[in-house]
């Protein structure tokens, strides 16, 4: 199947998963473009894909370099704090923000960049494969520490579901994240939001937008078998 094919088939399935959930708000499509060459996201983005996730901050900045402004670029894999710096100018939403050190220093970069980066804080909700985010119970804590970093703003979660193909285990992953974001509405603090709930790759986006999720970082779904 082509990307073209594929972008319309995913689009079909994000609308259909939106209609049996009885929203009426969208979801975001990252198109996850790790390991790809720059032939291929360009072809994605002649199709009319805009935002394109990396997992590997190299892998990113060598995309930055080609593609400069045109895509909208997501750091959605593990965040080493010595790497932030060959980021800064241009991602548009960091989704693995897990700890104190690494909100430090993007604030700090961000602040002698002069500007205000986005993130989503990463939660490890089941537990159990993923061995990066933060643990649910140390969430708001750590919002609370961050809360007068002035150039980094959080916007929301972001969580990476177990391997599985266990519907309820999937599901209650999600649901676990909703409802924290849910719990952090409440305590309504003025410098951040919950506005973004990036959850769902290939196997589970459409559990993922059953349950909430308004971002969904999809990968082989579009391009195919990733060769390594
Ligand atoms: C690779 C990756 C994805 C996309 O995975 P697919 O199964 O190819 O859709 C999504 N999120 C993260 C964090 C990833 O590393």
């Amino acid at each position: 199947m082509s990307i073209h094919d594929n972008l319309l088939g995913i689009n079909d399935r994000i609308r259909l998963a939106l209609d049996r959930s009885g929203r009426e708000d969208e979801v975001k499509l990252v198109a996850v473009t790790k390991t790809l060459q720059v032939d291929k996201i360009i072809e994605a983005l002649d199709l009319g894909v805009v935002d394109i996730g990396e997992n590997k901050v190299q892998e990113l900045a060598e995309k930055m370099e080609i593609l400069g402004d045109r895509p909208k670029y997501h750091m959605i894999g593990h965040l080493q704090t010595n790497k932030v710096k060959f980021l800064v100018e241009k991602v548009h939403l960091i989704h693995s923000l897990d700890r104190i050190s690494l909100a430090k220093e993007i604030d700090k970069r961000a602040k002698a960049s002069n500007r205000v980066i986005d993130t989503l804080i990463q939660v490890n909700v089941s537990q159990e494969d993923s061995k990066f985010g933060m643990k649910e119970e140390d969430v708001i804590p750590f919002i609370e520490k961050v809360l007068m970093f002035e150039n980094l703003r959080i916007k929301g979660l972001m969580t990476i579901a177990p391997f599985t193909d266990d519907e309820v285990v999937l599901r209650n992953t999600f649901r676990g994240l909703y409802n924290l974001s849910e719990k952090i509405k409440v305590e309504n603090y003025k410098e951040i939001s919950m506005d973004i709930l990036s959850m769902g790759m290939t196997n589970d986006f459409e559990i993922a937008i059953e349950e909430g999720s308004n971002m969904i970082r999809v990968g082989t779904g579009i391009f195919g078998e990733r060769n390594y």
